[in-house]
């Protein structure tokens, strides 16, 4: 079968979120698809048939008919049993990624999605599945062959004494006719020969046929592949059909190396490391022994890929894979005596993971993760061109932290996400396992403590305008911290410090009293204050009575509840669903208003958020930082904006720095900005004297610096 290589590919696609399916088809076409997009199952199966497409791709809950009964429809449609079907699955839906292999599926594509390299797995997960049609015909090709002309025959009678044979491609120095006795010992290697004695005993005692394979180093290392059948023949003889299947070996080799390593660096695949990281938890449970997980992620490798092109990219991953194999390996430094038995493996992008089992103490894998850091610090010289990438880690370690590899790899990437927040090139333990405090020294919680205590933490604030009237807004409350030689340092380094050691709570309970305080203050002398936005964290929202401080707050600081608003993350929305929605619903009858930041870093669905009373979404700054760098950056920040326009919901875009960034938004409609373009966050007195006592006609865009 040939295909038509001038004709596109065509990608069908089920979801029912809009904008899911906008951006995907947008990144699908990109990647030179004609992609037709429909938003039920039943549809798919209709545009499976009517398209006859490459690829199909599924969401799993779709109204109508669900994505495992379409793929499982479409498995029984003529020419869909061979064409790959892909479901788009919640990531930690462990039990639908079951469920869609039951249903037939090929593969599955986890969401969040990653969508600058979407495109790139569809392509690959494609392309797998070519070469697998490829390689079944060959081998269906390839048996026809061999039944019909199997290369050597040979007689054995009883005793292994060749008494017959017609020569092939055997690559063995036969018997000539007329040589004397010959014995298969005399011309096969003993393992050979063994096994060849072992088939023809079972043969003439049980009157069946059987086969083996075999393998002789021929000359300059080149090994040949054989086949050999034993079937029972006249006189109590066994004949032995011997054909050579070296070509049919190295494709089996070439497959598996395909479904196990990753063709860019060489290193396993995730599916490898799945199977190597379940082979070691096995022995360590018998043994009772720990595995550890380190879940290695670049810091803004996106970055180089997106300015400098995916081969540069591919050169640099290639280098750090390269750089992760030597750290690991070389462990002898790591104790003096400690022989880790470890593994690397690249788990898709720019996502590594390494598995360590056999270490007493856990200093060694700090010792192992701190190398590995410093080992990718060095720059990486490629081309002509120096580039520096940084690793953040998480670490999870059998059996505390899980007892299985799901369990393992998923709190590895939570501790990896920490130390992301925790402002990247770091390590962080799954705060079950490890106290985060030994790691970080006690020197700066013991500060933080002391500062949150005697109230010393400073509250800045960054406005935000309103984009159709150029009115100013509101302001986010952003906390803090000045250290002893006067120098700010920066919330991202201590806010995870203060949720690992629950500082949090009476940090966040300070920062609500001033920020209620100073929103009464400012209201009583301009009247016409901004809402003042709040950044909860997930501890503040979870472990103290949120409802409770915030009225306590407010009603302390005499302030109108419509004059606050809280930040919350996705995470935490998503956290407990139903806890949620009654905490946001009392809070919303208040008066206060709720805002979801950062989003689309996150991992819900914009028509998820319709569950939740939320008035406000903030578009994440990495997407408007992308605006100009690439178009998935516009495209998500349009798909954003358009249905938070539909669900009634005000948008405002953050870490906005350019005034091509502004003419973006305002095309698109979207009704808010907030970034170094319009101001930093300032102190209250200059957020006063620059944006309240003079409004509208005062403000103008500084350049962002
Ligand atoms: P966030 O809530 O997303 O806050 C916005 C962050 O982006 C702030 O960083 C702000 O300074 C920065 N930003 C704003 N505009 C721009 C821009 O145009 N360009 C760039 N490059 N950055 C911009 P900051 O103040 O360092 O805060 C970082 C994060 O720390 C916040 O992210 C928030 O998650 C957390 N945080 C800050 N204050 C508090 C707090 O009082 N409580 C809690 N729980 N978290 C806080
Ligand atoms: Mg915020
Ligand atoms: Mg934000």
């Amino acid at each position: 079968m040939t295909r038509d290589t001038t004709k596109k590919e065509v990608v069908v696609i089920a979801d029912d979120d809009p904008t899911i399916r906008k951006v995907m088809k947008a990144a699908l076409e990109k990647g030179g698809f004609e992609v037709v997009d429909v938003d039920n199952g039943a549809m798919a199966c209709a545009a499976f048939a009517q398209h006859n497409p490459s690829i199909v791709l599924l969401d799993v809950e779709m109204p109508v008919q669900d994505g495992f009964s379409a793929c499982a429809q479409i498995r029984r449609l003529p020419g869909g049993e061979a064409i790959p079907v892909v479901m788009v699955t919640g990531r930690d839906d462990i039990e639908a990624v079951d469920q869609a292999y039951k249903a037939g599926a090929t593969d599955f594509i986890a969401k969040p999605i990653n969508w600058p390299i979407f495109g790139h797995r569809v392509q690959y997960i494609l392309r797998a599945s070519h070469d697998y049609q490829n390689m079944r015909r060959s081998e269906a090709k390839n048996e026809v062959l061999l039944n019909a002309m199997p290369d050597t025959f040979v007689v054995l009678a009883a005793d292994d004494e060749v008494t017959d044979f017609i020569p092939g491609k055997f690559d063995c120095p036969l018997p000539r006719p007329g040589e004397g006795d010959v014995f298969v010992g005399d011309f096969l290697p003993e393992n050979v020969a063994k096994a060849w004695r072992r088939a023809s005993h079972f043969v003439s005692k049980k009157g069946k046929p059987t086969r083996i394979e075999f393998a002789i180093n021929g000359n300059e290392d080149r090994v040949s592949h054989y086949e050999a059948r034993f079937v029972p023949y006249v006189d109590r003889r066994t004949l032995v059909l011997v054909s050579e299947i070296t070509d049919r070996k190295m494709a089996e080799q070439r497959i598996r190396r395909l479904a196990f390593y990753d063709t860019l660096t060489g290193l396993p695949n995730r599916q490898a490391f799945r199977l190597q990281l379940g082979g070691m938890i096995d022995e360590a449970s018998d043994k009772s022994d720990k595995v550890a997980v380190l879940y290695i992620d670049l810091d803004n490798f996106k970055r180089i890929n997106d300015t400098l092109g995916h081969t540069i990219g591919d050169g640099v991953l290639d280098a750090v894979a390269r750089r992760l194999s030597s750290s690991v390996r070389n462990r002898g430094q790591a104790t003096e005596n400690d022989e880790v038995p470890a593994g690397v493996a690249r788990l898709g992008g720019d996502e590594f993971a390494c598995a360590i089992s056999g270490f007493d103490d856990i200093d060694v894998l700090s010792t192992i993760a701190d190398r590995i850091c410093e080992q990718l610090r060095k720059p990486v010289p490629y081309k002509g061109h120096e580039f520096v990438v940084t690793p953040s880690i998480g670490v999870s370690i059998y059996p505390e932290d899980g007892d299985n590899v799901e369990d393992l790899l998923k709190n590895a990437d939570v501790a990896m996400y920490q130390a992301k927040d925790a402002g990247r090139d770091t390590v962080r333990f799954y705060s079950g396992t490890m106290s985060v405090r030994s790691l970080h020294g006690l020197a700066l919680e013991q500060d933080l403590r002391k500062v949150v205590e005697n109230e010393e933490l400073e509250l800045h604030y960054q406005p935000k305008l309103d984009l159709r009237t150029g009115m100013l807004v509101g302001a986010e409350a952003l906390v803090r911290w000045k250290d002893e030689d006067g120098k700010y340092i920066p919330p991202s380094s201590f806010i995870p410090l203060a949720e690992e050691t629950g500082l949090i709570i009476p940090l966040g309970d300070w920062v609500l009293r001033t920020a209620c305080k100073q929103a009464h203050d400012w209201d009583h002398a301009y009247g016409h204050a901004p809402r003042i936005a709040v950044n909860i964290s997930s501890q503040q929202f979870y472990q103290s009575d949120l409802q409770q401080t915030v009225m306590k707050a407010l009603f302390e600081a005499g302030a109108r509840p419509s004059l606050l608003q809280l930040e919350l993350t996705e995470s935490i929305l998503m956290r407990d669903i139903e806890k949620t929605i009654r905490t946001l619903e009392y809070l919303k009858s208040t008066g206060i208003t709720l805002a979801i930041d950062d989003f689309g870093t996150g991992y819900s669905s914009l028509s998820y958020l319709k569950r939740f009373p939320i008035d406000t979404i903030k578009i994440d700054r990495s997407f408007v930082m992308d605006l100009e760098a690439s178009n998935d950056g516009a495209t998500i920040c349009a798909a954003i904006i358009a249905m938070a326009g539909q669900l009634g919901l005000t948008v405002i875009a953050e870490g906005v720095e350019t005034t091509a960034q502004v003419e973006f938004l305002r095309s698109q409609d979207c009704d808010q900005m907030q970034g170094f373009l319009l101001s930093k966050p300032v102190s209250a007195q200059e957020y006063e004297q620059r944006f309240l006592a003079n409004p509208v006609s005062t403000f103008s865009f500084e350049s962002a610096g």
